[in-house]
């Protein structure tokens, strides 16, 4: 029998089992072995779960705590399960036909990625990950990955280029990319907190170089932080919106969501409370800048760098490029680059990316008219296509075409 989902608690605690159950999936299906159907039936099982949450028209209502009711859109989370059990059940063929019927120009935008990447020998895939190659889900910690986006991300990293590496401005880890990436180890580099952190293919860590009083500076900040939102009547601030996110050299708090959770006289009092706690850690200032969006509160480490020459400004996915093509290394000069993003803060990366090789290619997933004639302004080879599905089943399709390709020279 079913136990119903009532809390945001219960409900972070089924998604976090179904990335161990996908993650397992995903590496059966790598090593072209048969699937346990337990592990099926468990994600049958979650699915069911979710879609039993009380809800009214579309949006369902999950306790936050013992009185408090918050609204979630569970669009993601639902639509990407579905998406896997069909994807298990049926053929690829199959399988594409379904994606299709989430976005009506999907065979057609397909088709003319393929066509226009195919032939060109890649050594290196950079690509953003929400809203680029993930689907894009409001809650960080539910973003779970989808076994059929693994396995196509995979395919192509395996198959088509030398160094792959997803690029993001989330942390890495508690909660971080890799608590929802499903992908087995060796396949990608995890760069994250905007490439200030990242884990190579053998899973050793590497971080941007900080100076070490600027490290236990934000490690004071980021322990008191813990300790006051562990407090019961503060814990509703970690499981709305971006909750409570430790980035290397940037920590987000959030204070209000989308559905407006929290009352805003409360979230305001909390706002005041987080400033005077920074201020009690750095009362000259000399260490963090703040930024309030309203619904997150941002306190970013700032940092002595290269990028303090050219005047004051924050560390971005560009700078990352720099700093991961020295540090891994990518050698990003040797050989034509695919970089994928979906919003302003990815255009860095790729002209990054372009002033270190010329036969740079971009694509970008979106529908803004000024973003695109932005990214056309900025970048040479840019290719636009409307949604995250439609780019990873165009790069599983070249990674076929590879395949073939290869397998015929092999037998030649
Ligand atoms: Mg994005």
């Amino acid at each position: 029998m079913n136990q119903p989902i009532l809390t945001l608690q219960k409900f972070y605690y089924q998604m976090n089992r179904s990335r161990d159950i996908r993650l397992r999936i995903t590496q059966t299906w790598l090593c072209a072995q048969e699937i346990d159907s337990a592990d099926i039936s468990e994600l049958t099982r979650i699915l069911l779960q979710l879609e039993a949450i009380p809800r009214s028209d579309k949006t369902y209502k999950l306790y936050l705590d013992e009185t408090r009711m918050i609204d979630v859109d569970l669009t993601y989370e639902i639509d990407e399960l579905k998406k896997d059990l069909f994807f298990l059940a049926h053929s690829m063929e199959e399988f594409e036909q379904y994606l299709m019927t989430f976005c009506p120009t999907f065979q057609s935008e397909v088709t003319e990625l393929v066509h226009t990447l195919q032939g060109i020998s890649f050594h290196t895939f950079i690509t953003d990950r929400d809203g680029t190659v993930n689907n894009y889900c409001g809650r960080y910690a539910s973003s779970i990955q989808s076994i059929y986006n693994a396995v196509f991300l995979c395919q192509y990293a395996k198959t088509n280029v030398n160094h792959a590496v997803i690029l993001t401005s989330a942390p890495l880890k508690d909660i971080g990319l890799m608590d929802i990436s499903v992908s087995p180890p060796g396949y990608y580099i995890y760069a994250a907190s905007k490439g200030r952190e990242y884990v190579d293919t053998t899973n050793a860590e590497h971080h941007f170089p900080i100076h070490p009083d600027q490290a236990h500076k934000i490690e004071e900040l980021n322990q008191r932080l813990n300790i006051l939102l562990k407090r019961p009547e503060y814990e509703a601030y970690t499981l709305i919106g971006s909750g409570l996110q430790f980035k290397f050299g940037q920590t987000t708090v959030a204070r209000q969501d989308i559905s407006e959770s929290i009352d805003p006289r409360e979230s305001l009092v909390f706002k005041q409370m987080i400033e005077n706690l920074v201020r009690e850690i750095d009362p000259q200032g000399q260490y963090f800048r703040l930024e309030d969006t309203g619904k997150d509160i941002e306190i970013i480490l700032t940092i002595q760098d290269d990028t303090q020459k050219k005047g004051v400004k924050d560390f971005d996915k560009g700078d990352a490029i720099h700093f991961l093509d020295q540090d891994i290394p990518l050698y990003l000069s040797q050989g034509p680059a695919l970089v994928c993003g979906d919003t302003a803060s990815d255009l860095p990366m790729m002209v990054a990316t372009q002033s270190l090789t010329n036969e740079t290619w971009g694509v970008l997933v979106t529908t803004d008219a000024d973003l695109i004639s932005r990214a056309k302004k900025q970048c040479n080879n840019m290719i636009f296509v409307s949604s995250p599905d439609i780019l990873v089943t165009a790069l599983y399709q070249l990674s076929n075409l590879s395949s073939e390709s290869l397998k015929k020279y092999k037998a030649g």
